[in-house]
């Protein structure tokens, strides 16, 4: 150990030299000049002397003024400066992995060093870090893994947890394990970093833990809500009572001035959706129903209206456009391409900035416009709080966000947006007035913010709870509700009871809420439990291919469009690729078609010809190569993945693992003479969506159908389904263990080698078996 503590002190002596080089030359001196003038700055004495007084220290300040990228910096140096530089690790977590991506980048050039020396970065399934990397950036579902293997973080002596005011269920769980940690460990440090003033719950929450507030400074920004933007348009929108009393409220009257400009196309649509829905009741949820979000609605109108005004209009200055997921970012884009201002590259320079962003183009979102060009960029809320944009003047406020972050994995997929936080509103607005006065366009009345919540609900009482249940068990912790009522704010009682339960039927948990063999790989892929059935499921019964597909289907939006005007032929379209009463098979039969349209690069003609989601069809292209290296981690399948697609072809097959899937999402069909009905065991009669192959059927020669989601609106309506039949069910639904084994594994027997080889049979038999005596025991 002596030599080895010398070996460090000599390397800690290095680092510093090399540091001082840095900072000493022409380059380090002109980003050291940068960094001093950010608001962190000022305060850097202060977060370092309360980080070495204090074992936790909460740190509050706005967007932009320099929280991640130098307090991991303002601690790292200050060990290199006290020759502690080798001995130091600090992991700094972001809740997303393009933050944690591009933050790493820019604090390692900030260092005047390639990333992956002492700055590196670490996310699922990739990274760049090397041995002497002492700071790292990584995603918060990393350090929770990693927790699984190291409870005590040997040899980390700082965690800094970022963006906790989004209180994402992930931070909320890593801040109950740390919480838990901090007494075993006395020498680790705990910095939580919030964008927020609400501060106050955290430092409670840590036993008064200290606030250091970084102050800072943001230029005005003009409102305009729907009313002020139709106005521009030559529309006066205004409250009806104010004009003649009717005694009523949310009357509204739109009367046509005299068009300041020649009216415009979109003027006109835009004018035509308001009157459709007759301007009456000009609610929350009239606007909730016209502002759907696709190519041809009204937001996306405004939008091109907006961007295209401004570029005619306006003085520079770049815009942000915050739209819900980087599928609507994606057909915006298309749309904004064609258009003969916005499309032209020598006007406008049109940037994305989501998650699945290479890292060349990310960059061009932080670079100056060449002169005369404007710069725009469509966004996710990511740039709401985790990645500023200096030079933005004018921001547009879709009003919407996915209530989850974009990764599907992580999170409950198929999401769909919804109304974002008062909060959320102000920080977008605030983006606008970084460096000058700025204009904020939120593209929905008064009325609708004016309902807007003042914060977010956490994500841990929103969410169903089943995947931060089985994290739980996996870290080897007391009880599931034990453990969550010592959250921040503790999901209610019956929410985790009924993710317990769930759990339990799915054969995740045993009766005495131990993992099962089940659970515990399921734990290895970070995705909703019933996804990862189907994934192991798939990879256990050579049957790989199609079942990739369906799951990646099902994590992002339904590829299967259905446009209001065209509902008609877009069902047809789906038909088409339906012969076995399965949404799902629907899905595989048009996946593949798309594969082979995209040899002949002609998978856009494909899509558009056959009503399909283009950006959907790549999303799950790109999911399925995702899951396969998730699956390869699990040891469940070898390198050579291609030995696993030797049933890809059964239909039965496939039936019965997303039967294994979706259990108990199950209702049955109950034939009359011309049609037939549905029922559930909890809702009693159900109906299908009427984009459902099986919508359009008469009759179903199953007796089941399994479904993955159900959506209340009058009644209650059935998304995707498969039909299945008895033995399906029996053998596939529900877990095994809770059964009569014997009895399950005869019949399952005899059904694999009546509809499959008995090779597989025999494999699949003799596997079940081992799962089950692990179980038992
Ligand atoms: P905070 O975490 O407090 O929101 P950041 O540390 O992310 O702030 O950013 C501080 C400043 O650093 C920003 O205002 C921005 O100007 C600059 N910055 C951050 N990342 C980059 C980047 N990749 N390229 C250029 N400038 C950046
Ligand atoms: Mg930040």
């Amino acid at each position: 150990t002596a030599i080895m503590e010398k070996i460090l002190w000599r390397r800690s002596l290095q680092l510093h030299a090399q540091q001082q080089a840095w900072q000493e030359s022409l380059e380090g001196r002109g980003i050291l000049e940068f960094r001093q003038s950010l608001p962190a700055y000022k305060e850097k004495d202060a977060i370092l002397t309360a980080i070495l007084q204090n074992q936790v220290l909460i740190i509050s300040g706005e967007t932009g003024c320099g929280k991640t990228t130098q307090i991991p910096q303002f601690i790292l140096e200050s060990e290199i400066d006290f020759v502690r530089g080798a001995v130091c690790n600090i992991i700094c977590t972001q809740p997303r992995r393009i933050s944690a991506m591009s933050v790493s980048e820019r604090v390692a050039s900030e260092r005047g060093e390639k990333l992956g020396e002492s700055v590196g970065y670490k996310v699922r399934l990739e990274g760049m870090r090397g041995k002497e990397t002492r700071l790292l950036f990584c995603t918060t579902g990393i350090l929770l893994r990693r927790l699984l293997i190291d409870r005590n973080l040997k040899g980390v002596t700082h965690i800094i947890v970022d963006e906790i005011h989004e209180r994402g269920i992930n931070e909320d769980f890593l801040l109950i394990v740390l919480k838990d940690l901090l007494p075993r460990r006395p020498e680790l440090k705990l910095i939580l970093m919030s964008a927020s003033l609400d501060a106050e719950l955290f430092s409670s929450y840590f036993g008064g833990a200290p606030l250091i507030h970084i102050p800072g400074f943001t230029h005005p920004v003009r409102i305009h809500f729907l009313e002020n933007i139709l106005e521009m348009m030559g529309y006066r929108l205004t409250p009806y009572n104010q004009i003649d009393d009717y005694g009523q409220e949310r009357m509204w009257k739109m009367s046509k001035q005299a068009p300041r400009k020649r009216k415009s196309q979109i003027a006109s649509a835009v004018e035509d959706a308001l009157r459709a829905a007759d301007f009456k009741d000009f609610s929350p949820q009239t606007w909730e129903s016209l502002s759907c979000w696709n190519p041809d609605c009204i937001g996306f109108n405004l939008i091109e209206y907006l961007l295209s005004y401004i570029c005619e209009n306006e003085r520079p200055g770049a815009v942000l456009v915050f739209v819900t997921g980087w599928d609507d970012i994606s057909s915006l884009k298309d749309k904004l391409q064609s258009h003969p201002i916005l499309g032209d590259p020598n006007r406008v320079s049109l940037l994305t900035c989501h998650g699945f962003l290479a890292s060349s183009e990310q960059k061009l979102i932080f670079e100056e416009p060449k002169d005369g060009v404007r710069k725009i960029v469509l966004t996710t809320n990511i740039a709401e709080t985790s990645i500023t944009i200096n030079d933005v003047v004018f921001v547009l406020d879709c009003g919407k966000a996915k209530e989850t972050s974009y990764d599907a994995l992580n999170n409950t997929p198929c999401l769909l947006p919804s109304w974002i936080s008062k909060v959320s509103a102000q920080q977008r607005r605030g983006r606008a007035g970084r460096v000058e006065p700025g204009e904020c366009y939120h593209l929905y009345p008064r009325c609708v913010y004016d309902a807007f919540a003042e914060y977010q609900l956490p994500e841990i009482l929103r969410t169903p709870l089943q995947s931060l249940c089985l994290q739980i068990k996996s870290l080897k912790l007391e009880s599931i509700s034990e453990f969550l009522s010592r959250a921040l704010q503790s999901p209610e009682l019956l929410a985790v009871q009924n993710a317990v339960e769930y759990l339990k039927i799915i054969g995740a948990l045993d009766e005495s809420e131990n993992l099962t063999i089940l659970g515990r790989y399921l734990t290895m892929l970070p995705m909703e439990p019933k996804l990862g059935k189907m994934l192991i499921l798939g990879a256990i019964l050579n049957c790989l291919d199609p079942v990739l597909t369906v799951v990646a289907g099902l994590s992002v939006r339904d590829p299967f469009l259905t446009p209001l005007d065209k509902k008609d032929l877009a069902e047809t379209a789906k038909l088409q690729f339906s012969r076995d009463y399965s949404d799902h098979l629907a899905l595989v039969r048009a996946y593949e078609g798309w594969k082979e349209a995209e040899k002949d690069l002609a998978g856009y003609d494909y899509c558009w010809k056959n009503f399909l989601s283009a950006q959907s069809m790549k999303a799950i292209d790109s999911l399925r190569v995702e899951f396969l290296s998730l699956l390869k981690g699990t040891g469940l399948i070898d390198g050579n993945a291609t030995s696993c697609n030797t049933w890809s072809y059964d239909q039965h097959l496939i039936r019965a693992i997303i039967c294994y899937g979706l259990y108990p999402g199950i209702c049955s069909v109950v034939h009359n003479e011309k049609s037939f009905s549905l029922k559930t065991m909890e809702d009693g009669p159900v109906l299908l969506y009427s984009n459902s192959v099986n919508a359009r059927e008469s009759r179903i020669p199953y007796p089941w159908l399994v479904f993955n989601e159900k959506i209340k609106v009058n009644s209650i309506f059935l998304r995707d389904s498969t039909a299945v039949s008895d033995s399906v069910l029996l053998l596939f639904g529900g877990s095994i263990s809770r059964g009569n084994v014997d009895g399950h594994l005869k019949m399952l027997g005899g059904y694999l080698e009546f509809f499959m080889q008995p090779a597989i049979a025999e494999k699949f038999q003799s596997l079940r078996r081992e799962f089950d005596e692990l179980i038992q025991n």
